[in-house]
């Protein structure tokens, strides 16, 4: 089976700081592998030790963006794909549309499996896009995976309910975390990523329009404003006015 993975180089998160005006400093922010992205490469890895094929890593993403894909071929994937494109400037369809282009590019693939969302701007809206450009079946919030010959069939965790579905494929399915729990690759195949084939492409080379249609006006974090009471005396005494001031604001029943 022919499977491609979709991985976001997303911001780190916890690296990111916030401008005297609330702002993220994106411009030089420290990037990673989108944390549910990892669900998503655990899980190809995981088909194919069970059922043979090849696993193929897909990412738009600036020349940083190597780090995530040797991460993912560290992983077990066997080869990259990076369109070199930074999503920062392009909106989601854009994505999608290099997403789409450089995997028809690249064969005939039976399987994409993206993640629910990525770590930093968590639209969901690739996956969706990328099924729909490539003609393929798209199942979203997957916990389960079975493929058996040419059909797939998907456990989707839903708020209340989990519905179980079966398509022919080829299909792209977005995972949620639950469905595994990633792998954290040795040094030997850290190693061995090194050597796997990394190619670069240009988005020209794709003939993808890039221009955003949507653009985002502001980003902001969310301000949480802090009582900074200090709480004096000796513990017993600071736990009883800690107890006092939690009633006070309803926050524990008096
Ligand atoms: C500072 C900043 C400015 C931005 N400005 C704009 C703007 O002006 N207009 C606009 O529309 N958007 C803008 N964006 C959003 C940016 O374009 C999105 O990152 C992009 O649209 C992808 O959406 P997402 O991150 O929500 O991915 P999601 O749709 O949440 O990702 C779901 C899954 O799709 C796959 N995927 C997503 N992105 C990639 C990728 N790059 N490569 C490979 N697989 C991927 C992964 O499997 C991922 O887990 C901005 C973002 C930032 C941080």
């Amino acid at each position: 089976m022919k499977i491609a993975v979709c991985i976001k180089h997303a911001v780190d998160e916890s690296e990111l700081k916030m401008d005297p005006g609330g702002s993220p400093m994106i411009t030089g922010a420290a990037g990673k592998m989108g944390t549910f992205d990892k669900n998503a490469v655990e899980e190809a890895v995981r088909l194919k030790s069970s059922g043979g094929g090849d696993v193929t890593i897909f990412t738009v993403g600036p020349a940083d963006a190597r780090k995530s894909m040797k991460e993912g071929l560290a992983m077990g994937g066997d080869r990259g794909v990076l369109v070199t494109a930074d999503p920062v400037r392009i909106d989601s369809l854009s994505v999608a549309g290099l997403l789409a282009k450089a995997v028809q590019r690249d064969g005939s693939f039976d399987l994409i499996i993206c993640s629910e969302g990525s770590s930093d701007v968590y639209t969901g809206q690739v996956p969706p896009m990328l099924a729909e450009l490539l003609g393929f079946a798209y199942f979203g919030y997957a916990k389960k995976l079975e493929v058996s010959g040419s059909r797939i069939r998907v456990e989707r965790s839903l708020e209340e309910s989990v519905e179980v579905v079966e398509a022919p494929l080829p299909a792209v399915v977005s995972v949620v975390s639950e469905i595994n729990e990633p792998r954290y690759p040795t040094l030997i195949q850290i190693m061995q990523a090194a050597k796997k084939p990394l190619e670069e492409v240009p988005p020209s080379a794709l003939g993808v329009e890039t221009a955003p249609k949507v653009v985002v006006r502001s980003m902001s974090g969310q301000g949480s404003n802090r009582k900074k009471v200090m709480l004096d005396g000796t513990p017993e005494e600071a736990a009883a006015k800690l107890v006092d001031a939690l009633r006070a604001e309803g926050v524990i029943p008096r």
